[in-house]
């Protein structure tokens, strides 16, 4: 893949995105918000605090910890917020939360490590990258390698 555009590969990547998310409810998984992760900003934590009807004070005792590195991040998995399989702050949730599973982001080809992580978490990243594969002779080209 790195052999390939970028662009190219970002367009392909955008196609097969949007026919695989037709097919996959996230209603119905929930696994990102039951397996991950979730950083949130000190702007992210007022902001949601505020629509909680929180103080950030109550908000961080309540919802956050500070990691190793000093990044706030959510301190239960799953996600606090996650219930029934749904976001119940879904109009507030945390870019990382908006931006996630991070498919339709530049530069595909220079993110492959973060997204094999997800690969077997979400079945958009799976079936993004199976169909990629296809699309890309992957098989055929390493086989006559
Ligand atoms: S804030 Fe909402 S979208 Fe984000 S991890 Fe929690 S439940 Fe999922
Ligand atoms: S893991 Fe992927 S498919 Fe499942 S809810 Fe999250 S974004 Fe949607």
């Amino acid at each position: 893949m790195r052999n390939r555009n970028n662009e190219v590969i970002d367009q392909l990547v955008a196609k097969i995105n949007t026919e695989i998310e037709k097919g996959i409810d996230c209603t119905q998984c929930g696994a990102c918000c039951k397996g991950l992760m979730i950083n949130v900003t000190e702007d992210e934590a007022t902001h949601l605090s505020n629509h909680l009807d929180m103080s950030t004070r109550e908000f961080k005792d309540k919802y956050i910890e500070v990691s190793n590195g000093g990044q706030l991040i959510i301190n239960t998995i799953p996600c606090h917020f996650l219930s029934d399989n749904k976001c119940t702050v879904y109009e507030n949730r945390f870019n990382e939360c908006r931006d996630f599973p991070h498919i339709k982001k530049p530069n595909f080809s220079d993110r492959l490590f973060g997204t094999l992580i997800h690969y077997s978490i979400c079945p958009i990243v799976f079936n993004v990258v199976e169909q990629l594969k296809i699309e890309l002779n992957f098989f055929s080209e390493n086989i006559n390698a």
